[in-house]
């Protein structure tokens, strides 16, 4: 209200159109997918993806709660390379071989197993009496990992949050903490390029490796994720020029986790449709030959 007690005219935000980063109780997000797809709904979103860590269990179940409501589910994934002394997330989109992918990362999943284990293992020596089962129940039939050992440490009162958690033990380098196993970019982006998909450097803002930017292409990555609820509007300008310049298609999304993020809804970062119909046309066009001698 004015001091005249006239409504003053604020222009309207925008509503978001799509939402391109997103994670289902198939990995660390707390809402399932039937769940994920509701929501979009709810908003009136014309296409989401759920890009859960390391699988792609979430599409059927997601597709089939979205038949016949208009509602586009993009098949999307995100993986954890190593640069250096750098964790970088990649999302990988548009894939059209998904149980070949799937049967790729198959791997990756299985090393969670083995790193969550050696994490409880720590933490075990800390004297934080915590079970690999009672992790494994947070983790559902979900790729585990370590957002639910914090639930566990926060449920038996450990700690009060999962920040927490993430700040004292099983954050990079922390004492309970444990490294993943080394993926390359080049590998990752090899790997999506195999089952037809493209790639995205993830939340580029958080990762703080600008550095790696001009030589993406390169390596293989063709897209940069430009909008993030990590991202304010001038950051969000400024990867989009970085974008342009380096020939890299801008993707975006909220990298929603349900309950477990709070702040961040679906939708939250406002993403065009137009961003998808520009990504789509860097799908490729026809499925690649997969070739057995790559390893
Ligand atoms: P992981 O894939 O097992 O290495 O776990 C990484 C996940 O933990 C990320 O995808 C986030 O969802 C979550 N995460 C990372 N850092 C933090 C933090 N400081 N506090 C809470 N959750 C975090
Ligand atoms: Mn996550
Ligand atoms: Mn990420
Ligand atoms: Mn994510």
């Amino acid at each position: 209200m004015s001091p005249f007690g006239i409504k003053l005219l604020r222009p309207r935000p925008r509503p978001p159109e799509i939402d391109l980063h997103m994670h289902s109780t198939q990995s660390d997000g707390s809402v399932d997918p039937a769940g994920l797809v509701r929501e979009a709904l709810a908003l009136g979103l014309k296409a989401i993806s759920i890009t859960d860590h390391d699988t792609t269990s979430a599409i059927v179940e997601a597709r089939r709660s979205a038949e016949g409501t208009g509602l586009e589910i993009v098949p999307g994934v995100e993986l954890s390379t190593a640069e250096g002394k750098s964790d970088v997330h990649l999302l990988i989109y548009g894939f059209s071989d998904s149980e070949g992918l799937e049967q790729a990362l198959l791997r990756f999943r299985e090393a969670r197993e083995r790193r969550a284990e050696e994490m409880v293992g720590k933490l075990n020596a800390l004297g934080i009496e915590i079970t690999m089962a009672e992790v494994r129940a947070l983790a559902g039939p979900g790729a585990i990992g370590r957002p639910h050992l914090a639930q566990a440490l926060v449920l038996m009162g450990a700690a009060e949050t999962s920040q927490e958690v993430f700040r004292r033990w099983l954050g990079h380098g922390g004492s309970a903490w444990v490294p993943k196993e080394r993926l390359t970019m080049e590998d990752a982006a090899e790997i999506a390029r195999r089952h037809g998909g493209v790639t995205s450097l993830a939340h580029p803002a958080t990762l703080r490796r600008d550095d790696l930017i001009p030589t993406l292409r390169d390596r293989g990555v063709q897209c940069l994720e430009v909008w993030h609820s990590r991202h304010d509007v001038e950051c969000s300008k400024y990867y989009l020029a970085l974008a342009r310049r380096h020939g890299l298609v801008p993707t975006g999304g909220s990298d929603y986790h349900g309950a477990h993020n709070p702040g961040v809804t679906m939708g939250c970062t406002r993403v065009a449709a137009e961003v998808l119909e520009e990504l789509r046309a860097a799908f490729p066009s026809t499925p690649p030959s997969i070739s057995p001698s790559i390893p």
